[in-house]
Protein backbone atom coordinates (compact mmCIF):
# COMPACT_ATOMS: atom_id res chain seq x y z
CA UNK A 1 0.00 0.00 0.00
CA UNK A 2 1.59 3.16 -0.98
CA UNK A 3 2.31 5.43 1.82
CA UNK A 4 0.65 8.77 2.17
CA UNK A 5 3.42 10.68 2.98
CA UNK A 6 5.03 8.81 -0.14
CA UNK A 7 8.05 6.32 -0.07
CA UNK A 8 11.21 6.47 2.75
CA UNK A 9 13.75 5.64 0.54
CA UNK A 10 14.32 7.61 -2.72
CA UNK A 11 17.12 7.67 -5.14
CA UNK A 12 17.11 11.77 -5.34
CA UNK A 13 19.20 10.88 -1.51
CA UNK A 14 22.35 9.60 -3.44
CA UNK A 15 21.88 11.97 -5.70
CA UNK A 16 21.95 14.86 -2.80
CA UNK A 17 24.61 13.51 -1.19
CA UNK A 18 26.61 13.69 -4.64
CA UNK A 19 25.87 17.04 -5.57
CA UNK A 20 27.10 18.34 -1.56
CA UNK A 21 29.93 16.79 -2.13
CA UNK A 22 31.12 17.93 -5.01
CA UNK A 23 29.90 21.40 -3.56
CA UNK A 24 32.50 21.02 -0.69
CA UNK A 25 35.12 19.22 -3.46
CA UNK A 26 34.80 15.87 -2.37
CA UNK A 27 35.83 13.28 -4.83
CA UNK A 28 34.92 10.08 -3.64
CA UNK A 29 31.98 9.19 -0.52
CA UNK A 30 32.90 5.86 0.49
CA UNK A 31 29.99 4.42 3.04
CA UNK A 32 30.02 1.21 4.93
CA UNK A 33 27.21 -0.45 6.54
CA UNK A 34 25.08 1.47 9.40
CA UNK A 35 23.14 4.20 9.42
CA UNK A 36 24.31 6.65 6.17
CA UNK A 37 24.36 3.35 4.19
CA UNK A 38 20.65 2.56 5.16
CA UNK A 39 19.83 6.23 4.96
CA UNK A 40 21.00 6.64 1.00
CA UNK A 41 20.22 3.80 -0.16
CA UNK A 42 17.71 1.76 2.20
CA UNK A 43 20.02 -1.14 2.68
CA UNK A 44 20.54 -2.29 6.08
CA UNK A 45 23.54 -4.32 5.84
CA UNK A 46 25.03 -5.72 8.83
CA UNK A 47 28.55 -4.66 9.61
CA UNK A 48 31.42 -7.09 9.22
CA UNK A 49 35.43 -7.46 8.10
CA UNK A 50 33.92 -8.64 4.12
CA UNK A 51 33.85 -4.81 2.87
CA UNK A 52 29.86 -3.55 1.91
CA UNK A 53 30.33 -0.05 0.79
CA UNK A 54 28.33 2.97 -1.33
CA UNK A 55 30.88 4.68 -3.47
CA UNK A 56 29.71 8.10 -4.22
CA UNK A 57 32.00 9.63 -7.08
CA UNK A 58 31.92 13.20 -7.90
CA UNK A 59 30.33 12.50 -11.59
CA UNK A 60 29.10 9.32 -13.12
CA UNK A 61 26.79 7.13 -11.43
CA UNK A 62 26.95 5.86 -7.43
CA UNK A 63 27.82 1.90 -7.36
CA UNK A 64 27.72 -0.68 -4.44
CA UNK A 65 30.43 -2.93 -3.91
CA UNK A 66 29.42 -6.09 -2.35
CA UNK A 67 30.51 -9.95 -1.15
CA UNK A 68 28.92 -12.31 -3.84
CA UNK A 69 27.33 -14.23 -1.05
CA UNK A 70 25.53 -10.91 -0.18
CA UNK A 71 24.93 -9.85 -3.66
CA UNK A 72 21.29 -11.10 -3.56
CA UNK A 73 20.21 -9.07 -0.09
CA UNK A 74 20.96 -6.16 -1.62
CA UNK A 75 18.50 -7.04 -4.68
CA UNK A 76 15.58 -7.94 -1.59
CA UNK A 77 16.50 -4.27 -0.08
CA UNK A 78 14.99 -1.18 -0.62
CA UNK A 79 18.56 -0.45 -2.14
CA UNK A 80 17.32 -3.26 -5.14
CA UNK A 81 14.95 -0.51 -6.60
CA UNK A 82 17.25 1.81 -6.76
CA UNK A 83 18.87 1.07 -9.80
CA UNK A 84 22.72 0.88 -8.58
CA UNK A 85 25.46 -0.53 -10.04
CA UNK A 86 26.55 -3.59 -7.84
CA UNK A 87 29.91 -4.77 -8.16
CA UNK A 88 30.44 -8.09 -6.59
CA UNK A 89 33.69 -9.35 -5.21
CA UNK A 90 34.81 -12.92 -4.92
CA UNK A 91 36.12 -14.09 -1.74
CA UNK A 92 39.63 -13.75 -2.81
CA UNK A 93 39.70 -10.75 -4.85
CA UNK A 94 40.81 -7.88 -3.17
CA UNK A 95 37.51 -5.67 -2.48
CA UNK A 96 39.43 -2.34 -2.59
CA UNK A 97 41.30 -2.61 -4.98
CA UNK A 98 37.95 -3.07 -6.84
CA UNK A 99 36.03 -0.05 -5.45
CA UNK A 100 39.49 2.10 -5.94
CA UNK A 101 39.67 0.80 -9.63
CA UNK A 102 36.09 1.57 -10.61
CA UNK A 103 36.14 5.16 -8.71
CA UNK A 104 38.87 6.13 -10.32
CA UNK A 105 37.31 4.76 -13.61
CA UNK A 106 34.25 6.61 -13.42
CA UNK A 107 36.27 10.06 -12.25
CA UNK A 108 38.56 9.73 -15.02
CA UNK A 109 41.70 9.80 -12.11
CA UNK A 110 42.13 8.88 -8.82
CA UNK A 111 39.61 10.91 -6.18
CA UNK A 112 42.12 13.85 -4.26
CA UNK A 113 39.98 13.76 -1.39
CA UNK A 114 37.77 10.98 0.11
CA UNK A 115 35.22 11.07 2.78
CA UNK A 116 34.41 8.12 4.94
CA UNK A 117 31.49 7.80 7.13
CA UNK A 118 31.85 8.64 10.94
CA UNK A 119 31.40 4.76 12.25
CA UNK A 120 33.49 3.30 9.38
CA UNK A 121 35.93 0.21 10.70
CA UNK A 122 38.97 1.64 10.81
CA UNK A 123 40.06 -1.73 8.86
CA UNK A 124 38.25 -0.58 5.93
CA UNK A 125 39.39 2.94 6.52
CA UNK A 126 42.65 1.99 6.17
CA UNK A 127 42.18 -0.36 3.42
CA UNK A 128 40.64 2.39 1.32
CA UNK A 129 43.34 4.29 2.45
CA UNK A 130 46.55 1.70 0.94
CA UNK A 131 44.01 1.39 -2.74
CA UNK A 132 44.31 5.23 -3.12
CA UNK A 133 47.63 6.25 -1.52
CA UNK A 134 47.22 9.32 -3.43
CA UNK A 135 44.14 10.60 -1.80
CA UNK A 136 43.24 12.82 1.63
CA UNK A 137 40.73 11.04 3.73
CA UNK A 138 37.82 12.69 5.64
CA UNK A 139 34.95 12.55 7.17
CA UNK A 140 31.78 12.77 5.23
CA UNK A 141 29.65 13.65 8.02
CA UNK A 142 29.16 17.35 7.29
CA UNK A 143 27.25 15.99 3.73
CA UNK A 144 25.61 13.16 5.70
CA UNK A 145 24.67 15.49 8.27
CA UNK A 146 23.41 17.97 6.40
CA UNK A 147 21.02 15.35 4.43
CA UNK A 148 20.14 13.53 7.46
CA UNK A 149 18.74 16.51 9.68
CA UNK A 150 16.14 17.72 7.86
CA UNK A 151 13.39 14.90 7.83
CA UNK A 152 10.48 14.31 4.82
CA UNK A 153 6.90 13.80 5.98
CA UNK A 154 7.59 9.81 5.32
CA UNK A 155 10.39 10.00 8.32
CA UNK A 156 8.79 12.18 10.44
CA UNK A 157 5.72 9.80 10.06
CA UNK A 158 7.98 7.19 10.95
CA UNK A 159 9.45 8.82 14.46
CA UNK A 160 6.16 9.58 15.25
CA UNK A 161 5.17 5.86 15.24
CA UNK A 162 8.09 5.20 17.10
CA UNK A 163 7.51 8.18 19.44
CA UNK A 164 3.66 6.67 20.29
CA UNK A 165 5.22 2.82 20.67
CA UNK A 166 7.71 4.09 23.60
CA UNK A 167 4.68 6.20 25.08
CA UNK A 168 2.68 2.92 25.34
CA UNK A 169 5.82 1.87 27.35
CA UNK A 170 5.85 4.63 30.12
CA UNK A 171 1.79 4.34 30.41
CA UNK A 172 2.45 0.45 31.70
CA UNK A 173 4.99 1.62 33.64
CA UNK A 174 2.97 0.68 37.19
CA UNK A 175 3.30 -3.21 36.31
CA UNK A 176 6.87 -2.97 36.10
CA UNK A 177 8.30 -0.44 38.47
CA UNK A 178 7.24 -1.37 42.33
CA UNK A 179 8.83 -1.09 45.46
CA UNK A 180 11.22 -4.17 46.42
CA UNK A 181 12.57 -5.03 42.92
CA UNK A 182 15.85 -4.65 41.56
CA UNK A 183 16.51 -2.08 38.94
CA UNK A 184 17.86 -5.00 37.01
CA UNK A 185 14.36 -6.98 36.99
CA UNK A 186 12.38 -3.48 36.08
CA UNK A 187 14.79 -3.03 33.32
CA UNK A 188 14.16 -6.74 31.87
CA UNK A 189 10.32 -6.12 31.80
CA UNK A 190 10.33 -2.41 30.60
CA UNK A 191 13.11 -4.26 27.70
CA UNK A 192 10.25 -6.66 27.13
CA UNK A 193 7.25 -4.49 26.70
CA UNK A 194 9.54 -2.38 24.61
CA UNK A 195 9.25 -5.36 22.21
CA UNK A 196 5.63 -5.74 22.48
CA UNK A 197 5.06 -2.26 21.68
CA UNK A 198 6.26 -1.99 18.23
CA UNK A 199 9.60 -1.94 17.84
CA UNK A 200 12.49 -4.63 16.43
CA UNK A 201 15.30 -3.75 19.07
CA UNK A 202 15.81 -2.57 22.40
CA UNK A 203 18.17 0.75 22.37
CA UNK A 204 18.60 1.02 25.98
CA UNK A 205 16.45 0.60 29.14
CA UNK A 206 18.02 3.51 32.08
CA UNK A 207 16.06 2.90 35.57
CA UNK A 208 18.07 5.37 37.72
CA UNK A 209 16.56 4.90 40.99
CA UNK A 210 17.14 7.45 44.41
CA UNK A 211 20.46 8.14 44.01
CA UNK A 212 21.19 6.18 40.71
CA UNK A 213 18.85 8.98 39.15
CA UNK A 214 21.82 11.58 40.03
CA UNK A 215 23.89 9.90 37.02
CA UNK A 216 22.19 10.62 33.74
CA UNK A 217 23.67 7.55 31.99
CA UNK A 218 23.30 4.91 34.42
CA UNK A 219 21.72 1.84 33.22
CA UNK A 220 20.75 -0.83 35.24
CA UNK A 221 21.85 -2.45 38.62
CA UNK A 222 20.93 -4.63 41.64
CA UNK A 223 20.42 -1.65 43.83
CA UNK A 224 16.53 -2.43 45.10
CA UNK A 225 13.90 0.40 44.60
CA UNK A 226 12.52 1.78 47.73
CA UNK A 227 9.21 3.40 48.95
CA UNK A 228 9.44 7.11 48.31
CA UNK A 229 12.56 6.82 45.45
CA UNK A 230 12.50 9.05 42.70
CA UNK A 231 13.37 7.43 39.48
CA UNK A 232 14.51 8.19 36.14
CA UNK A 233 13.28 6.16 33.18
CA UNK A 234 14.59 6.87 29.80
CA UNK A 235 14.29 4.47 27.33
CA UNK A 236 14.26 3.60 23.27
CA UNK A 237 13.78 1.39 20.70
CA UNK A 238 14.21 0.73 17.25
CA UNK A 239 11.34 -0.32 14.55
CA UNK A 240 10.91 -1.82 12.01
CA UNK A 241 12.25 0.92 9.50
CA UNK A 242 15.13 1.98 11.39
CA UNK A 243 13.76 4.99 13.34
CA UNK A 244 14.19 5.55 16.95
CA UNK A 245 12.39 6.25 19.73
CA UNK A 246 13.56 8.00 22.88
CA UNK A 247 11.45 9.44 25.99
CA UNK A 248 12.36 10.07 29.64
CA UNK A 249 9.44 10.22 32.42
CA UNK A 250 10.77 10.66 36.03
CA UNK A 251 8.63 9.08 38.70
CA UNK A 252 7.92 8.23 42.63
CA UNK A 253 7.39 5.09 43.75
CA UNK A 254 5.49 4.10 46.49
CA UNK A 255 4.86 7.44 48.53
CA UNK A 256 5.03 11.39 47.24
CA UNK A 257 7.83 13.35 46.33
CA UNK A 258 9.49 15.03 49.43
CA UNK A 259 8.18 18.91 49.05
CA UNK A 260 11.60 20.10 48.17
CA UNK A 261 12.20 17.91 45.15
CA UNK A 262 8.52 18.73 43.80
CA UNK A 263 9.80 22.33 44.25
CA UNK A 264 12.83 21.88 41.63
CA UNK A 265 10.86 19.28 39.91
CA UNK A 266 8.40 22.19 38.90
CA UNK A 267 11.68 24.27 37.47
CA UNK A 268 13.27 21.30 35.17
CA UNK A 269 8.91 21.24 34.22
CA UNK A 270 9.15 24.60 33.44
CA UNK A 271 12.48 24.84 31.54
CA UNK A 272 11.46 21.76 29.45
CA UNK A 273 8.17 23.41 28.57
CA UNK A 274 9.83 26.67 27.93
CA UNK A 275 12.69 25.01 25.52
CA UNK A 276 10.28 22.75 23.17
CA UNK A 277 8.45 26.23 22.88
CA UNK A 278 11.48 28.03 21.75
CA UNK A 279 11.72 25.65 19.08
CA UNK A 280 10.77 27.32 15.36
CA UNK A 281 12.34 28.08 12.26
CA UNK A 282 15.44 30.04 12.52
CA UNK A 283 15.37 29.92 16.18
CA UNK A 284 19.25 28.20 16.55
CA UNK A 285 19.78 25.15 18.57
CA UNK A 286 22.07 26.82 20.83
CA UNK A 287 19.18 29.26 21.51
CA UNK A 288 16.55 26.10 22.62
CA UNK A 289 19.42 24.79 24.90
CA UNK A 290 19.71 28.57 26.24
CA UNK A 291 15.29 28.62 26.39
CA UNK A 292 15.94 25.36 29.43
CA UNK A 293 19.02 26.55 30.72
CA UNK A 294 18.34 30.00 31.51
CA UNK A 295 14.95 28.85 33.87
CA UNK A 296 17.08 26.07 35.56
CA UNK A 297 20.13 28.60 36.52
CA UNK A 298 17.56 31.17 37.10
CA UNK A 299 16.25 29.38 39.29
CA UNK A 300 19.25 28.70 41.53
CA UNK A 301 19.54 25.31 40.11
CA UNK A 302 22.59 25.46 36.90
CA UNK A 303 24.91 23.65 38.09
CA UNK A 304 23.25 20.61 38.25
CA UNK A 305 21.95 20.61 34.48
CA UNK A 306 25.40 18.77 33.61
CA UNK A 307 24.83 17.83 29.85
CA UNK A 308 23.68 19.45 26.57
CA UNK A 309 19.60 20.25 26.00
CA UNK A 310 19.06 17.96 23.39
CA UNK A 311 20.36 15.24 20.29
CA UNK A 312 19.01 15.05 16.90
CA UNK A 313 17.34 11.34 16.01
CA UNK A 314 16.17 9.30 13.06
CA UNK A 315 18.15 6.28 11.95
CA UNK A 316 20.31 6.87 14.49
CA UNK A 317 19.61 7.74 18.19
CA UNK A 318 21.93 10.35 18.54
CA UNK A 319 22.55 12.30 15.60
CA UNK A 320 22.70 16.01 14.53
CA UNK A 321 21.46 18.83 15.04
CA UNK A 322 22.89 19.23 18.57
CA UNK A 323 21.19 21.32 20.96
CA UNK A 324 24.35 22.69 22.69
CA UNK A 325 25.93 25.94 23.26
CA UNK A 326 27.99 26.73 20.38
CA UNK A 327 25.48 25.34 17.92
CA UNK A 328 24.16 28.30 16.04
CA UNK A 329 22.78 26.20 13.67
CA UNK A 330 19.27 27.63 12.38
CA UNK A 331 16.13 25.16 12.87
CA UNK A 332 14.35 23.99 9.66
CA UNK A 333 11.34 22.29 9.46
CA UNK A 334 11.61 18.87 9.48
CA UNK A 335 14.51 18.74 11.95
CA UNK A 336 14.13 16.30 14.71
CA UNK A 337 15.71 15.88 18.38
CA UNK A 338 15.04 15.15 21.92
CA UNK A 339 14.38 18.46 24.44
CA UNK A 340 15.88 16.87 27.78
CA UNK A 341 16.63 19.02 30.47
CA UNK A 342 17.63 17.10 33.86
CA UNK A 343 18.57 18.26 37.51
CA UNK A 344 20.97 15.78 39.00
CA UNK A 345 21.34 15.95 43.42
CA UNK A 346 24.81 13.62 43.33
CA UNK A 347 24.55 10.83 45.87
CA UNK A 348 20.67 11.75 46.43
CA UNK A 349 18.45 11.69 42.97
CA UNK A 350 18.26 12.95 39.80
CA UNK A 351 15.23 13.94 37.24
CA UNK A 352 14.64 14.58 33.36
CA UNK A 353 12.01 15.02 31.05
CA UNK A 354 12.24 14.25 27.88
CA UNK A 355 10.41 14.71 24.63
CA UNK A 356 11.12 14.00 21.11
CA UNK A 357 10.30 16.91 18.45
CA UNK A 358 9.95 18.39 15.31
CA UNK A 359 10.58 21.82 14.06
CA UNK A 360 7.49 22.74 11.88
CA UNK A 361 6.59 25.43 9.16
CA UNK A 362 5.65 27.64 12.12
CA UNK A 363 6.46 25.78 15.17
CA UNK A 364 6.86 22.77 16.98
CA UNK A 365 5.34 19.22 16.66
CA UNK A 366 5.87 17.08 19.93
CA UNK A 367 5.90 13.26 19.15
CA UNK A 368 5.99 11.68 22.55
CA UNK A 369 2.39 12.16 24.96
CA UNK A 370 1.74 11.37 28.24
CA UNK A 371 2.66 13.52 32.02
CA UNK A 372 5.60 15.79 32.03
CA UNK A 373 5.28 15.72 35.73
CA UNK A 374 6.30 13.79 38.70
CA UNK A 375 4.42 10.54 37.99
CA UNK A 376 3.40 9.02 41.17
CA UNK A 377 3.00 4.93 40.83
CA UNK A 378 1.55 3.04 43.80
CA UNK A 379 4.83 1.20 44.22
ZN1 LIG B 1 16.76 9.49 26.43
ZN1 LIG C 1 17.84 11.44 24.38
Amino acid sequence: MPSPTGPLVTSDRVHAARALAAESGTDLLVLTPGSDLRYLTGYDAHAMERLTALAVPRVGEPFLVVPRLEAPMVDVSPAGALGLDVLAWDETDDAFALLAGEATARLGSAPARVAVGARTWAEHVLGVQRALPGSALELAGPVLDRLRMVKSAAEIEELALAGAAIDRVHARMAEFLTVGRTEAAVGADIAAAILEEGHVGVDFTIVGSGPNGASPHHELSDRVVRAGDVVVVDIGGETATGYRSDCTRTYVVGGSAPADVAEWYAVLHAAQQASVAAVRPGVTAEQVDAAARDVIADAGWGEHFIHRTGHGIGLDSHEAPYIVAGNDLPLEPGMAFSVEPGIYLAGRCGARIEDIVVCTDDGVRSLNGGPRELVELPG
